[in-house]
């Protein structure tokens, strides 16, 4: 008997029944054989759906095959070395902690991980060894084999019980409670969909047996040595609930090649470098708090930054016709309930009480503008309005995903909402495109990343309002031309809108090549009925608005984040929250240092003709060697080091060096002029006026 399989390019292939993927390769070529970890496999009845399966699984007649090896840039071979590098390391993680209980091991983008409840702490120091003892297990080049088994022969496999050998070949009683959970999980969700109880799949590689999918490489030697290395150590809890136990969590990743590894490492360690949390404390910005976890502190320097931020956020939206309100951060649970927010939103809210009556934290400004939007009749002629808010918002986040100022607990939004025509929306996306885009390359992200999700399963609203409105931002969309004046590129997500009406998301993408989504236009046809706002048409009659929800940065915290990473704490001059430092070199030149100070505090308000701009500078006079005051300056990132002695002193010049570089002397008019320009028009680093 022979069965037949169709390749990638069409080519047929004739094999013996009961053949393999493995089998397959090998009537390839053998080179084929040695390198192939999993198979891609379509069957005939259900072309549709491909499975990746391991080398080991058999063939069927019709079946459509890919081979998957680690070489060519394959997602599904990366992902397959990767959790079997999770297994190896609960192997050895078990090897070194004899007792260790083993929870839940995936992969994640860029790497993998395993939860562990061990028996003794574990150190950063101790990644190392585990990697060493994995090391050994590739190297003893097990099989990874897999078995099917009945729920009773699985449960027995990992119930607490007497050791030995169960029926299968596989080890009983290996007491692993959380596999053991997993299992009687499986059971309960078949039995509550009327199905059958299905068999349960585990894999073994040694003493080391685990419930898992799969597939995995065929034996451990093919995850290799020198391509793997675990990363850092965190806590999680059992399945992310806080009432469990809280487990250690092992991360780690691996790639095809050590050189893959060694550029992915060097690139974490740019990242470790540049960490906003580390640049924050350094450059003494913001802080943490036991007193209020996930609730930032910013201090003056981080003020500084924050306030050249908002500030030209503030003078871009008055040019763009925005007008700007502030509304409460408490207001009575009744309003939540009538925006929806109570029902949907709920879980991520903070509550209090007032006078005996229920109120809640705004966990958005919308419901807030919307009062102000009713507080009096709107007529067509006051449309579009455009109502801007720098909203503070507070949000129940998990302590597990808190992390600087990227996942926090309270965030200022920078928040407006657009109520329109339906005639008008069309211009006013457009509007608010072209602002998006504006706004992002002043901060010096010029890639950005746009995406248009339309109308999901579960929504409200006629399918003519739908279509209107996908056609609207579709429309826009295609009629924008980019920056290098080719079309502008966007993604299509059908079915990714918001229940409440269709979205354009923009991710901007920083030097290291990651994305963060951070804008977001979303046109709302909910709204506006829930809580009954209209506008008095020519035709005198009452008729509702269409409301626009958009942020640009998304939250000023996280932007504030992104900008830190994004320029490795040397921020644009207009935005560094120390922009210029004079040194004096000896305790004679403090007055004319003092005098420099003066005149650049002074600066930016000099010329009645243009706006004014406030310089901040400062003057470091410790008693500490001019070279060390030069390089404490460089380490605070400083983009102006001024040094004056008796030579600037008597000339009225100042010693300029620029981002490290020695300019040499400058006439202090001359420099004042230039620096307070370079702010004023907001200028990037290598931009010249
Ligand atoms: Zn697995
Ligand atoms: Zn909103």
């Amino acid at each position: 008997m022979t069965l037949h399989v169709t390749l990638p390019d069409g080519s047929p292939l004739e094999l013996d029944d009961g053949a393999t993927v493995c089998d397959a390769a090998a009537a390839i070529g053998s080179r084929l054989a040695k390198a192939a970890i999993a198979g891609r496999v379509s069957a005939a009845a259900t072309p549709d759906v491909t499975l990746l399966v391991d080398v080991s699984a058999a063939l069927h007649d019709g079946d459509a095959l890919a081979i998957v090896t680690l070489k060519g840039d394959d997602r599904d071979a990366v992902d397959v070395q990767r959790h079997t590098a999770s297994h190896v390391m609960a192997q050895a993680i078990l090897r070194r902690f004899p007792g260790a209980k083993y929870a839940i091991g995936p992969t994640i983008e860029n790497g993998f991980y395993y939860d562990f409840e061990l028996p003794a702490p574990i150190a950063e120091a101790d990644l190392a060894r585990i990697e060493k003892e994995m090391a050994k297990v590739v190297s003893q080049n097990l099989p990874i084999e897999r078995s099917e088994l009945p729920v009773d022969e699985a449960l027995a496999v990992f119930r607490a019980g007497e050791p030995g050998t169960g029926p299968s070949g596989l080890p009983v009683g290996l007491d692993q409670p959380f596999k053991v959970e997993l299992i009687e999980d499986l059971v309960t969700a078949a039995e509550a969909e009327g199905g059958e109880v299905p068999t349960i799949s585990v894999y073994r590689q040694g003493e080391f047996v685990d419930l898992c999918r799969g597939p995995h490489l065929p034996s451990t030697n093919k995850l290799g040595n020198g391509t793997f290395k675990l990363t850092s150590l965190a806590g999680a809890y059992w399945r992310g609930d806080e009432n469990n136990a809280m487990l250690t969590r092992v991360y780690g990743t691996a790639f095809p090649s050590k050189e893959e590894l060694a550029a992915y490492l060097e690139a974490l360690e740019l990242a470790r470098l540049r960490d906003h949390r580390r640049i924050g404390r350094d450059l003494d910005l913001f802080s943490f708090h036991e007193e209020g976890p996930g609730f930032p502190f910013f201090h003056a320097k981080g003020m500084r930054l924050w306030n050249a931020m908002v500030d030209f956020w503030r003078a871009e939206h008055v040019r763009a016709g925005y007008e700007e309100i502030s509304t409460p951060v408490i207001l009575r649970r009744e309003l939540w309930e009538r925006s929806g927010h109570w029902e949907n939103y709920k879980d991520n809210m903070y509550f209090t009480e007032i006078d005996e009556q229920p109120y809640a934290v705004k966990p958005m400004n919308c419901p807030g503008g919307l009062l102000i939007y009713k507080s009096r009749r709107r007529s067509y002629r006051d449309l579009p309005l455009r109502m801007a808010e720098l909203g503070r918002v507070h949000r129940h986040e998990m302590s597990g995903v808190l992390h600087g100022l990227f996942r926090v607990r309270y965030f200022t939004q920078d928040d407006a909402h657009i109520y329109c025509t339906p005639e008008q929306l069309e211009d006013e996306v457009r509007g608010v495109l072209h602002f998006m885009l504006h706004i992002y390359a002043a901060f010096g992200f010029s890639d950005v990343r746009i995406e248009l999700s339309t109308r999901p399963e579960k929504s409200i609203g006629s399918d003519e309002v739908w279509a209107r409105a996908e056609g609207v931002l579709g429309t826009v969309l295609d009629s924008e031309t980019g920056a290098d004046g080719a079309p502008l590129a966007y993604q299509l997500n059908p079915g990714d809108g918001a229940f409440y009406g269709p979205k354009i998301d923009f991710h901007i993408r920083d030097v290291m090549g990651r994305t963060w989504q951070c804008g977001t236009i979303q046109v709302d046809f909910a709204m506006p009925e829930r809580l009954d706002i209209s506008y008095t048409g020519a035709d005198n009659e009452e008729h509702r608005p269409v409301m626009i929800h958009r942020a640009l940065l998304g939250s000023i915290e996280r932007f504030m984040g992104i900008l830190l990473e994004h320029y490795g704490g040397n921020l644009p001059t207009w935005l560094a929250p120390e922009q210029a430092l004079v040194l004096p070199i000896a305790d004679r030149h403090a007055d004319y240092a003092q005098e420099v100070l003066r005149t650049l505090r002074a600066a930016g308000a000099t010329d009645p003709a243009k706006a004014p701009v406030n310089l901040h500078v400062d003057v470091d006079d410790r008693r500490e060697s001019i070279g060390k005051r030069i390089r404490d300056a460089q380490l605070q990132k400083v983009p102006y080091i001024l040094v004056v002695g008796d030579r600037e002193a008597e000339s009225g010049a100042v010693g300029v060096r620029e981002r490290g570089a020695d300019k040499g002397p400058r006439p202090l008019g001359e420099f004042v002029d230039q620096l307070v320009d370079e702010v004023r028009e907001r200028r990037l680093p290598g931009e010249t006026a």
